[in-house]
């Protein structure tokens, strides 16, 4: 058991609508009031024009919340992005970088991510930077090397345990229902403790897992001695669910 306390983050993607933001926001808000004293924090990151209502329906809330993704520069002519200081703007406090839908939906490299990092750690957002490797680099036997060259081209010189989270989420487990091993969970997370400890204090930093985790595989998941909490995609859309997950980290 270690004494990093439990980051339980919600990825929204491209979901729901403003009533249906507001409406889950409402009720875990409910759940997780200022003070917080449930023994785990809680970030829900929903698409951009939610920014806004969401912060409106988090207040009173211990909940934190983030974008998931931004742009490295300030400002400019980049239609259809958004910039660190925008987020910080909206209220949030994290932004999520390197997301495998990121990395292979829009072609985005580690190089990339480290300057998106670096922006972001400049305005202050604390950075949840994703690594994780495809179902063919698995089965070639490459998952940790794949792993270890996006940690080291991704994570920037700016980063340190506080401002910098690693989510490590097996491109092949996201969305589809399967989960990984606790014995891959557990190998790749010590593999990333070991491997991060020349960028920041690894013994304090955080590191979640994201792939298809639920209220049914969550409590396994997070009591693995390298997991800090979890990176939840589909399930944090359903407010019970989400709350399940968070509860099994205590
Ligand atoms: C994610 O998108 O980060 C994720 C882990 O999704 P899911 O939980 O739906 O697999």
């Amino acid at each position: 058991m270690s004494n990093r306390r439990p980051m339980i983050a919600g990825n929204w993607k491209m979901n729901g609508l403003r009533q249906d933001g507001q409406a889950l926001a409402k009720t875990l808000a409910e759940k997780l009031p200022v003070g917080n004293t449930a023994g785990f924090d809680m970030l829900v990151c929903p698409p951009f024009p939610l920014l806004g209502h969401i912060e409106a329906a988090l207040s009173g809330s211990a909940i934190m919340l983030g974008g998931q993704d931004c742009h490295m520069r300030d400002k400019g002519a980049f239609t259809g992005d958004t910039s660190p200081a925008m987020l910080k703007d909206a209220g949030c406090s994290h932004v999520i970088l390197g997301h495998s839908e990121r990395r292979h939906g829009h072609g985005e490299s580690s190089e990339l991510i480290n300057a998106k990092a670096t922006a972001a750690h400049t305005h202050g957002l604390v950075v949840v930077l994703c690594v994780g490797e495809t179902e063919k680099e698995r089965d070639e036997q490459r998952a940790q090397a794949v792993v270890e060259q996006q940690l080291m081209e991704s994570i920037p010189a700016s980063a340190t345990a506080e401002n910098t989270i690693i989510a490590y989420e097996p491109v092949w487990a996201i969305g589809t229902g399967r989960n990984a091993s606790v014995e891959d969970i557990s190998d790749m997370h010590a593999f990333i403790r070991k491997t991060i400890a020349s960028r920041m204090d690894a013994a304090k930093a955080r590191l979640l897992y994201g792939g298809s985790v639920k209220p049914s595989n969550a409590r396994e998941t997070l009591s693995l001695e390298d997991v800090d909490g979890v990176l939840v995609g589909g399930a944090s859309l359903v407010a019970e669910d989400f709350w399940a997950i968070a509860t099994a980290s205590i």
